[in-house]
């Protein structure tokens, strides 16, 4: 009798001890998930619980400098996501046909979105209203109300497709400004994004109208440049005639400044490409072979053609530039056009222990007025024309 009290007694401290131990861990385990894990299982119970749809703003219009001719502006369109968890199971195959066949997406890549275990799935992006008004129909006589969203986005359309494509650029999928004027002032066209924001189950299902916050969204600004359509579209008419003729095969550039404010009335670079489809190789050879080029050399090739070669590369200006010396030195009235014999060529001229020739050196033009060294393209004249009677000083 004594043995089988001090044997469950023992049982008892036992038993007392397990629970005892199993107790502090849990203890230990809520403190750990309480202190410890809190914030970032809150955040992620937050995600799950909370549908974010943005809303995309309209992108702003670029103007040429009349104000009233469009480079580039944003139409609206829209993007069609869906809510798997808010698809009854039965529906699920019949969403998935329906909207492959509205939107020409294979059948099996739909189905596998629909069925996702996730709270959104994005099934097509900037589809023009006319397709989804025929989703909207179908839902509406096969009463599907919930798990499909059709969000308002926009869309960006170059409407003189080539004209100034390198000094314009383009936008990505995302709206966001890649190349030119559309990512040097992304923040002033973009805007902000808004959001609708809905309270949901574990599982994205929506809890109804508790909870849901629409955030509107902000348009980005307009932007007009100096750049006039009319004498562009000249300018690149011209500079396309003289690359043909003269076989350029580096391509050419024209930039065509108002002398008076310095404003940029036509910045056009040859061979120029479609920002309407920018991915769209410009160069015959090039798009023949374009499927056997690794991604690399695409690359290349692509950052090549958008690149805006006008300011972008450098080019030494050479005997043009003696058009801006003579300019200044008749400006500051240091010389004029026509004093006959003002100024002498000897083949070449002295600087800093330095003898830079003439590209005559070996038949000098001897002496000359200014218009007469500029129509020979001397040298020796533009190297000295800085000060009055300088031909006396340095020759
Ligand atoms: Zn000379």
């Amino acid at each position: 009798m004594k043995s089988t009290n001090i044997s469950r007694k023992r049982r008892l401290k036992n038993i007392l001890f397990v629970c005892f131990t199993i107790c502090t861990l849990l203890i230990i385990r809520v403190g750990i998930i309480q202190f410890v894990q809190g914030s970032e299982l809150q955040s992620m119970a937050y995600k799950q619980q909370t549908l974010n749809r943005k809303i995309n703003p309209k992108r702003g219009t670029i103007y040429d400098s009349t104000g009233k001719n469009i480079l580039a502006v944003s139409a609206s369109v829209e993007t069609v996501s869906v809510t798997p968890s808010n698809i009854k199971k039965e529906d699920k195959e019949k969403v998935a046909r329906a909207m492959s066949d509205i939107f020409g997406l294979e059948y099996e890549t739909v189905l596998k979105k629909v069925s996702k275990n996730s709270s959104i799935e994005t099934i097509v992006k900037k589809v023009e209203k006319e397709q989804t008004d025929k989703l909207r129909e179908w839902m509406n006589e096969n009463s599907i109300i919930s798990g499909i969203n059709i969000d308002e986005d926009t869309k960006r359309y170059y409407p003189y497709a080539t004209l100034a494509s390198n000094v314009i650029g383009f936008t990505g999928s995302d709206n966001q400004g890649l190349e030119g004027i559309e990512s040097r002032y992304d923040d002033i066209l973009k805007g902000t994004t808004g959001k609708i924001l809905k309270v949901t189950d574990a599982r994205g299902t929506d809890l109804g109208n508790e909870g849901e916050d629409y955030i509107e969204a902000i348009d980005g600004d307009d932007i007009v440049l100096s750049i006039n359509m009319t004498v562009q579209s000249i300018a690149e008419k011209y500079l396309e005639q003289a690359c043909i003729d003269n076989v350029c095969t580096d391509g050419g550039n024209i930039l065509i400044a108002n002398p008076k404010t310095g404003d940029i009335l036509a910045m056009a670079s040859y061979p120029n490409y479609d920002l309407n489809n920018p991915y769209k190789i410009n160069k015959d050879d090039l798009e023949f072979v374009w499927d056997t080029l690794s991604s690399k050399d695409k690359s290349e090739s692509l950052q090549q053609m958008w690149r805006n070669k006008a300011i972008s590369d450098t080019y030494e200006p050479g005997s043009t530039f003696k058009l801006l010396t003579s300019s200044a030195a008749l400006e500051e009235g240091i010389t004029d056009t026509d004093n006959s014999g003002e100024f002498a060529c000897t083949g070449s001229i002295n600087i800093a222990g330095t003898r830079i020739k003439c590209w005559r050196y070996y038949r000098p033009h001897g002496s000359q007025s200014l218009r007469q060294a500029l129509m020979n393209s001397c040298n020796p004249v533009f190297i000295g024309l800085r000060t009055k009677n300088w031909s006396r000083k340095i020759l």
